[in-house]
């Protein structure tokens, strides 16, 4: 279920620390390192998966509760109305660095366009 090189798979596994905002039976959500918005956390699944289009075909109810808890992050940081991203970057156009699926929450002030 784990990897032993995978850096989010060591953070979930409490080998490299991390700030906690929220964990369930399936995910974790902690603060990213470089945070690029007041409010930057990602959630994991528990269990390795290499990126959102693994997940997707592979484990589609883990997917479904890495998005519910994406929402319930959202809410904790008392984002849920001011608005809010959910971002999966998947492959290397879209500068993908960790190879274990993450949902990036980004929000807690007006966010730009995508784009290059
Ligand atoms: P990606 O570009 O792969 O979608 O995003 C990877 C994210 O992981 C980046 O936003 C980066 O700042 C974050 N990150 C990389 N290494 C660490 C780490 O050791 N701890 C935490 N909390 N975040 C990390
Ligand atoms: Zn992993």
């Amino acid at each position: 279920m784990s990897q032993p090189d995978c850096l989010f798979c060591k953070i979930i596994a409490g080998e490299i620390p991390s700030t906690e905002v929220l964990s369930t039976d399936t995910v974790y959500a902690f603060r990213d390192i470089n945070p690029q918005a007041s409010t930057h956390v990602l959630v994991v699944p528990k269990a390795h998966h290499e990126d959102a289009r693994a997940l997707a075909a592979d484990a589609p109810e883990l997917l479904a509760d890495v998005v519910r808890a994406g929402a319930e992050v959202a809410a904790a940081e008392g984002i849920a109305d001011s608005g809010y991203r959910l971002v999966f970057n998947t492959g290397d156009d879209a500068g993908r660095t960790v190879f274990h699926a993450h949902l990036h929450v980004v929000g807690g002030e007006p966010l730009g366009l995508f784009g290059k």
